[in-house]
């Protein structure tokens, strides 16, 4: 595995975390390999003191205004609760068409955004991860465009850690229902061992977009995603194609305004797929520097409230 471009390295000096440099993130993500292999965790986790990056991100969340600092502590303490008992009573499920209706609309009644199910697959673990369940309920929840128009300022960390805590009130939430049916369940929010993209893609709530994140219809990039896992027999929802290639093969938006030039023009191979991707060596320093990024998600034409659905319609309409 090749080291780190030292340049791309953050400036501000790390000796006591980093006496040696961490791997390549875009190496470790297998950047360029033909293999489909799984993703192998490197920054974000509940482990993240051992991840390759992981003081980085301690450092991340040391630098922290105090305020996000403590709202990300109360969110911490709210996960306490993302599994947990099963009532020994187990509902039932003679047709899964009424409690999937019936568990989407608790989603919603719960704060959801936007909800789809899907089936656990190995792509949305990480290496060495097992499937224990069989379906996931993800969970889409809107961030207010205003405040995160301003990206890297405490206002906007105050806006993401918000939309954090509310998704993890949600997704916590539907998980106790759950359990209290007599089914497991366990949330999975902020800094879960769980690759979220795929299953929200799976789960047809939208498609990736070139800034490396998920686009919806409800709320382009502008939001934050969870999942509940559980066994519950729910039905599955599909993929959907909203139009989100046609606009970013010829859109420019993020590339442009990427501070560090994270953002390729080209889909790369990364693990045997052929997809858009960020680079992590050039954006995760930088996103440590600024106390949080985003930059590309907030400028993206998708993220503007109310206009994915009727930009989706046009697309579509175009291609035709
Ligand atoms: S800003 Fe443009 S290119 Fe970038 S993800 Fe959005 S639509 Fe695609
Ligand atoms: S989060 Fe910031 S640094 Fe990273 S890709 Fe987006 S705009 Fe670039």
């Amino acid at each position: 595995m090749s080291k780190l471009n030292k340049n791309a390295f953050p400036s501000i000096d790390l000796p006591f975390l980093y006496k040696n440099q961490p791997l390549s993130g875009n190496t470790i993500n297998g950047l360029e390999e033909t293999k489909k292999i799984p993703a192998t965790q490197i920054f974000h986790g509940s482990g993240a003191r051992e991840l390759e990056w992981g003081k980085l991100e301690l450092f991340f969340a040391m630098i922290n205004p105090f305020k996000v600092y403590c709202l990300n502590l109360y969110n911490r303490w709210l996960l306490r609760n993302a599994d947990g008992r099963i009532a020994k009573k187990q509902r039932a499920v003679s047709n899964t068409e009424s409690m999937t209706d019936e568990i989407k609309l608790l989603a919603k009644e719960l704060g959801a955004g936007a909800v789809g199910i899907t089936g656990v697959t190995q792509d949305a673990l990480y290496k060495g991860g097992k499937i224990e369940y069989k379906n996931a309920i993800v969970i889409l929840y809107p961030m207010d465009h205003d405040e995160m128009r301003y990206v890297t300022q405490d206002r906007a960390g105050t806006e993401t850690m918000r939309a954090y805590m509310e998704i993890s009130k949600t997704a916590i939430g539907l998980s106790q229902k759950i359990r209290k049916m007599g089914w497991r369940a366990r949330a999975y929010c902020e800094g879960a061992d769980l690759l979220h993209i795929p299953l929200a893609i799976n789960a047809g709530l939208g498609e990736l977009g070139k800034h490396g994140s998920l686009i919806s219809r409800e709320f382009g990039s502008s939001m934050r995603i969870a999942s509940v896992l559980t066994d519950l027999p729910l039905q599955h929802d599909s993929p959907i194609d909203i139009g989100v290639d046609d606009l970013c093969l010829g859109c420019r938006r993020c590339t442009i305004d990427c501070p560090v030039d994270a953002i390729s023009d080209q889909k790369q191979t990364v693990r045997g797929v052929e997809k858009w991707y960020v680079d992590f060596d050039k954006c995760v320093p930088y996103f440590t520097e600024a106390v949080g990024c985003g930059i590309c998600i907030e400028v993206c034409p998708w993220s503007k409230p109310g206009k994915g659905f009727s930009l989706s319609e046009k697309l579509l309409s175009k291609r035709q």
